[in-house]
């Protein structure tokens, strides 16, 4: 373990939120609500849960395309696992900002608010190909990270729309790429043979893994915009498929906004099954603020227009697009109210859910690196209110998002209810 975790000298208070919000959304599942409030506030795990984490055992932070509100790079575990399976990506909290605190309290580990235990949790296991190295020497978790069931290919390096300030305001891929380059070493592309092997033994895990993700920052670069993106796709996509021959497997690219030749390209020269292109935000005024690179590049309306012809291609329920929920109320640009955010994002949700286009999201986490680092993420409510929101909307729309669910992502608190359809 390299983490150096600081003493617990921090007088720490349980928020109370919690329990309010549920008293609210008494049919919301308690887990859930867990998940979110967790995610809002970050983790931080004390040195009594830190000596029972086994590295053998257990999964520890790998390389990722963002970094943490501890801005450090500690190997402290990947995430937690309630016992209804429901994950939680963690993000490591200075305990000032008053995390909830992951514990070890009679003989197990135990999320803890203030110095009330919310609920028993576990660590993912540690996937039986972390540790090992390719042929080149590579970390095969460098090349593949894993979720509970999903294998990511998430590279980090440079995202174009960075250039000339125009990152996604609440974005900190390249401030956590240089850390991650010159700590861990971290490579910005692998070869087709460390692709390869990983993944032939990452797979000798019987029954763990159901799917892809991949992702990266934007390449604007080739004769018409993204296209040299979508070259190093295909040439991956075509690896995974020498591996898995035989046509499509589950997997999910999360990519630039693309035209109709290049989705074309994706989905008859590889096995690619769903593609997502993340709007962020919702609203044209809040989406030219949070993202001025995609608004400068392509704009809003076209991008939209891109994920609904990428329904021609992939079909209803196989393309979707991705919401950082809360940056739409950052100050000074953000919405004014949440009920307001929530209106505006339920509604386009819905003119794009019924053109077959998905929509999910994940809870912000404004992070040191990024440019909204000083803001606040919404509140526990806001947050419950969307993820019912945009699973009724799924529902009665009849779209599935098997490849962004509770097992093969565990990021989204809306799809983790798709669960109960
Ligand atoms: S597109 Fe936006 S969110 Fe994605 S990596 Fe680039 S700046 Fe970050």
């Amino acid at each position: 373990m390299t983490a150096a975790p600081q003493e617990e000298t921090v007088n720490l208070t349980a928020s109370g939120e919690l329990e309010d919000a549920l008293e609210r959304h008494p049919d919301f599942p308690r887990h859930l609500a867990i998940k979110i409030d967790t995610q809002r506030r970050g983790v931080f795990y004390t040195p009594r849960a830190l000596a029972h984490v086994d590295p053998e055992k257990h999964q520890l932070r790998s390389p990722y395309l963002f970094g943490s509100r501890d801005n450090t790079l500690s190997q402290v575990p990947e995430s937690l696992l309630l016992h209804d399976g429901t994950t939680i990506l963690t993000d490591p909290t200075p305990l000032e900002k008053n995390p909830y605190r992951v514990d070890w309290r009679e003989g197990e580990f135990a999320l803890v608010d203030g110095d009330q235990t919310v609920v028993e949790v576990e660590l993912w296991p540690k996937p039986d190909y972390y540790g090992k190295t390719t042929r080149s020497g590579t970390p095969m978790n460098h090349v593949f990270t894993a979720r509970p069931q999903r294998l990511n290919f998430f590279l980090s390096g440079f995202c174009q729309f960075w250039a000339n300030d125009k990152g996604c305001r609440f974005c900190d891929l390249v401030t956590h790429w240089k850390r991650q380059k010159k700590e861990w070493n971290v490579a910005s592309s692998f070869s087709s043979d460390d692709i390869e092997e990983t993944l032939r033994e990452a797979l000798r895990e019987k029954g763990r893994f159901t799917n892809f993700c991949l992702t990266a920052g934007s390449n604007l670069n080739g004769p018409e915009i993204f296209d040299a993106e979508v070259d190093y796709y295909v040439e991956v996509l075509q690896s995974i498929g020498r591996v898995l021959p035989g046509g499509k497997f589950p997997s999910q690219l999360i990519g630039s906004a693309y035209n109709e030749k290049q989705l074309a390209r994706l989905y008859e020269q590889t096995g690619l099954s769903s593609y997502t292109s993340d709007l962020e935000v919702f609203g044209e005024d809040k989406f030219d603020w949070v993202c001025p690179g995609k608004a400068e590049k392509i704009g809003y309306q076209e991008w939209k227009q891109r994920l609904i012809r990428a329904v021609d291609i992939f079909g209803r329920g196989n393309v979707g697009t991705g919401l950082v929920a809360g940056a739409e109320l950052a100050k000074p640009h953000g919405w004014p109210t949440e009920d307001q955010a929530l209106g505006v994002t339920l509604s386009e949700a819905e003119n794009l859910a019924e053109k077959g286009v998905t929509t999910v999201y994940i809870v912000w986490v404004p992070r040191p690196g990024s440019y909204f680092h000083d803001q606040a993420n919404a509140s526990l409510d806001y947050y419950i209110r969307l993820a019912k929101g945009l699973h009724e909307i799924r529902a009665r729309h009849g779209l599935k998002v098997f490849f962004d669910d509770y097992r093969r992502c565990g990021n989204h608190p809306d799809s983790d209810l798709s669960r109960l359809l």
